[in-house]
């Protein structure tokens, strides 16, 4: 599902698999992104058998569910008459069919467990992608040739996910992510130097009384940020302070405290939501809310949607001097965040169409605490599988761009590959 657009805009191209038999889809994990219309995808293609880890399917089920409101709200607020595209019900008839699989097992396309001889059965294989909790990677296998696809994959620790952990082996064709590829990897950078970057900066917010507004993904960038906040409280970093967060991003927090111990992770034994015990906020509470000095609102959307936690909340301190929005992640260039964040200070700028434009007085920090795999990793793992052909997706242009030409140059014997939606690729 495009993350920005909406109604039709946003689903995928359904028409070039329409007169096609589909066999399986294996889902990668579950940000919006990649299963926000999976449900249509399961209407259109009722043979189709589906498989992903059991994480992503209670984070999935959860996510589409909360999707759904969303969206029967938006049929009001925007006019969008073809929401909500699914509902409740059919969440819940699909949630059943999904088959869920363990990383690193060969599981034929029938979904049974596949022996490591059936060279000629077509079978596929869950790889740990570190980018959040059930995110995989996915190896397809068949005829003795081999095609991986990444999804969204970190090859770095975070505070919570460790790094991913992918075949290392010849791999005929490589279908990769490029979410990072227009930008460098700062010169030496650190995780650990940027923690505490982060933690100097809050505490030189409270010390000003500002509150500090986080914007971040529900799923992954939150339970991060907890994890960083609770190190600081830890590391008498900073004192204890009030943390906010929202409704759905505390139902993924729940799941990742229930799935600690059966997840690879750091902090095995971090249960957030008692440790940190973050206030739960809502769509009415995030609206009149006290926003007072020394709290933490860690609100999803990351990329600062209109009508999100996030967004309404920036709007109440974005002209308040004495305030601040720290920013940890990606946002599309085009998004609230993405504009707010290319936008000097004292220039205009309208987080939400409906409300007028608001002068930035408030302060901006960019802090990097990326999901996903900075472009240098992603080319030195290309490097080491050396594949035939590579196939590049999931990135803005200019991203794709700078790895497209990139890898043509670093890797002469591989063929690199831009697909065009809706036209049919030769393996
Ligand atoms: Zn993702
Ligand atoms: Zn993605």
């Amino acid at each position: 599902m495009h993350p920005k657009n909406t109604g039709e805009d946003a689903l995928p191209n359904f028409k070039a698999i329409a007169d096609m038999e589909v066999d399986a889809i294996l889902m990668s994990h579950a940000h919006q992104d990649h299963i926000g219309t999976l449900p249509l995808a399961m209407r259109r293609l009722p043979g189709a058998r589906i498989f992903m880890t059991e994480a992503t399917a209670e984070v999935g089920s959860v996510l589409l569910h909360n999707s759904v409101n969303v969206m029967t709200r938006q049929r009001e607020e925007i006019g969008e008459m073809s929401y909500p595209l699914f509902t409740h019900r059919e969440i819940d008839r699909a949630s059943e069919r999904w088959r869920w699989c363990p990383l690193r097992q060969r599981i034929s396309i029938a979904g049974e467990r596949a022996l490591q001889r059936e060279k000629d059965t077509l079978t596929f294989e869950f790889f740990d992608a570190g980018h959040v909790l059930g995110s995989t990677g996915v190896m397809l296998r068949a005829e003795g040739q081999t095609i991986f696809y990444t999804g969204d994959v970190n090859f770095d620790d975070q505070t919570i996910m460790q790094t991913a952990v992918f075949p290392e082996q010849k791999i005929d064709v490589l279908i990769m992510e490029c979410t990072r590829g227009d930008h460098a990897k700062p010169e030496g950078w650190t995780r650990a130097d940027e923690e505490r970057r982060l933690a100097k900066a809050l505490a030189a917010a409270f010390e000003r009384e500002a509150c500090v507004l986080i914007p971040v993904f529900a799923l992954g960038k939150t339970q991060e940020v907890l994890a960083m906040l609770y190190k600081f409280r830890r590391q008498r970093l900073l004192p204890e302070f009030p943390i906010y967060i929202g409704g759905l991003s505390s139902k993924f927090t729940d799941i990742y405290d229930r799935r600690t111990h059966m997840t690879r992770r750091q902090l095995p034994r971090l249960k957030l939501m008692r440790e940190v015990a973050p206030f739960v906020l809502n769509d009415e509470t995030v609206r009149d809310t006290a926003v007072r000095g020394g709290r933490v609102y860690v609100l999803s959307s990351g990329m600062m949607i209109p009508k999100t936690l996030s967004n309404v909340f920036a709007r109440r301190i974005i002209e308040n001097p004495q305030h601040s929005i720290f920013f940890v992640g990606y946002a599309n260039p085009d998004s609230p965040a993405g504009r707010l964040r290319e936008t000097e200070e004292g220039g205009e700028v309208a987080l939400d169409p409906d409300k007028p434009p608001q002068r930035i007085r408030c302060n901006i920090e960019q802090f990097q605490f990326s999901a996903h795999g900075t472009r240098e990793s992603l080319i030195d793992y290309a490097k080491r599988i050396s594949p035939k052909k590579i196939l590049l997706v999931h990135g803005d242009p200019p991203a794709v761009e700078w790895m497209r030409t990139t890898l043509s140059n670093e890797l002469s014997g591989s063929e690199v590959i831009v697909p065009t939606p809706g036209t049919e690729v030769h393996l």
